[in-house]
């Protein structure tokens, strides 16, 4: 018994996995619908039948709970709640720091959750809040690490989450990812991003999950604790986030809102319900909107929505088209847009996870000249041998003898022949040239004359790009020439 991580797929950061905990195997990425007992809107029995394989629920609910308390400690939780599948409990710390109970400790929550049959296990951590100093965080960080290590003497099988803290300050998260490395938990929450995420901070997002990952070990299952609406799920999943919960799925049901993977509506503003699912295949917009049962039909329909994309996620790492599902989700509002580009910051940390292959490459736009495998065909460029004398075709047509031909394609500039068939150069479809792709391909150029200071390197053609050729290739003036 013990929580157990397998990589099968990677894309980017993003992973395909199977979590195994204890005698259960479900598929990451993964998302866990939260469930309050009080408010069963949806059943777990209910929600396992739409294929959910893991919920999370609250164990301090369950602890002060007259009605469930008792039962829980008696049948565990797997009966109580009538689910089979993964079931993971929350400390309650948040819920004790608003009430400020401070009779539920940390060992208090761990042996509790341990005694309800909770299988994957949270200590109470502080989630510092991004308003904390840096002194603050620092010592609240240092507080979780405390209590993660006393909850590992309860939890020694290994079904203890240990969560990242740290707040908005990267450094502290880069620690807190280094100190819970170290302990060897498989299964790490990153926490305290709901107050990134609900004001759509989602550079900020992008900054201390990255910092958290660069120090977390790889084959660590992430869970994005909070995480959220399904718009934000592909761009979650390429920093290599595993786990995702939602809570939004019942409170927006509860606001009347409808979720769609690219931002959610009110119903009232609806005509149309634009989705398959059940719920809206079976209902008009009008229908929904007089319905009893609106808020559990609007609950399904949310849910439904997000284990869709969760789908598709998988699907693209599985085929490595997670760029084009990024930057398809990310353009859908301006804030997350910003966290797109705060990614692209990242390309040298995400190229080291990248894979090597990938169904195809399609250009969207001059974000895709710094995606990932634009960077790691610029490097593996360094090695290729050009010769004495190399002559790079920029429009394909051949113009006099050379020893090496390199033919040229942007955004990844100059390959030999022989790479015509492969990946990115074989599966890449490109709309017509335009100046930042050309500019791209141009530092490509530049790495392979830069790399073979002996060649002699003669460039045909591209007589419209010339400007921005000599631009990015200033400091090679008179290494090339032009026909
Ligand atoms: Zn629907």
């Amino acid at each position: 018994m013990a929580i157990n991580f397998e990589i099968i797929h990677k894309d980017i950061m993003g992973r395909l996995g199977k979590l195994k905990v204890g005698e259960k195997t479900v598929k990451t990425p993964l998302l866990l619908p939260v469930i309050n007992p009080h408010i069963q809107i949806i059943k777990p029995s209910e929600l396992e039948d739409m294929g959910v394989e893991a919920l999370i629920t609250n164990a301090y609910i369950f602890s002060k709970s007259s009605e469930f308390r008792e039962r829980a400690l008696k049948e565990g939780l797997h009966s109580v709640l009538g689910f089979n599948g993964v079931i993971m409990t929350d400390s309650g710390a948040f819920q004790q720091s608003v009430y400020g109970d401070v009779a539920f400790s940390n060992s208090e929550t761990v042996a509790f959750q341990r005694a309800i049959g909770s299988e994957i296990i949270v200590p109470m951590d502080i989630a510092s809040p991004p308003d904390r100093t840096h002194e603050e965080a620092d010592e609240e960080l240092d507080i979780t690490m405390q209590r993660i290590r006393e909850a590992l003497q309860i939890i020694d099988d290994g079904h203890l989450a240990a969560p990242v803290q740290g707040g908005i300050h990267t450094d502290l998260r880069k620690r807190a990812g280094h100190e819970v490395s170290e302990l060897n938990n498989v299964f790490c929450p990153i926490g305290a991003v709901v107050p990134l995420m609900e004001p759509y901070r989602y550079s900020d997002l992008v900054k201390v999950v990255m910092a958290a990952k660069s120090t977390l070990p790889p084959s660590a299952c992430i869970h994005l604790f909070g995480a959220g609406h399904p718009s934000m799920f592909a761009l979650a999943a390429a920093m290599g986030c595993d786990v995702f919960d939602s809570a939004a799925y019942a409170l927006y049901a509860r606001e009347d809102r409808y979720m769609t993977p690219h931002g959610s509506y009110k119903l009232a503003e609806l005509n149309e319900l634009p989705c398959a699912c059940e719920v809206c295949r079976t209902n008009t917009a009008d229908e929904l909107k007089k319905s009893e049962e609106k808020e559990r039909l609007l609950a399904m329909h949310n849910m439904n929505v997000s284990l869709a994309e969760i789908a598709r996620i998988r699907q693209a790492i599985l085929e490595g088209t997670l760029w084009e599902l990024v930057d398809e989700r990310c353009r859908n509002h301006p804030r997350l847009y910003d966290g797109y580009l705060e990614l692209l910051k990242y390309t040298d940390q995400l190229e080291k996870s990248d894979r090597i292959t990938k169904r195809r490459f399609f250009y969207r736009g001059k974000e895709s000249c710094r995606r990932t495998e634009v960077a790691a065909y610029h490097r593996n460029l360094s090695r290729i041998d050009a010769g004495e004398k190399a002559l790079v075709l920029i429009d394909g047509k051949k113009t006099g003898d050379a020893e090496n031909i390199f033919l040229f394609k942007p955004p990844f500039g100059p390959y030999p022949p022989e790479l015509k068939e492969t990946f990115p150069v074989g599966q890449s479809e490109m709309p017509e040239t335009d100046a930042d792709m050309f500019r791209a391909g141009c530092q490509g150029l530049r790495i392979l004359i830069g790399s073979n200071p002996e060649t002699e390197f003669t460039i045909s053609g591209g007589d419209e790009f010339r400007q921005i050729i000599d631009e990015e290739l200033t400091e090679l003036k008179g290494r090339f020439r032009y026909v």
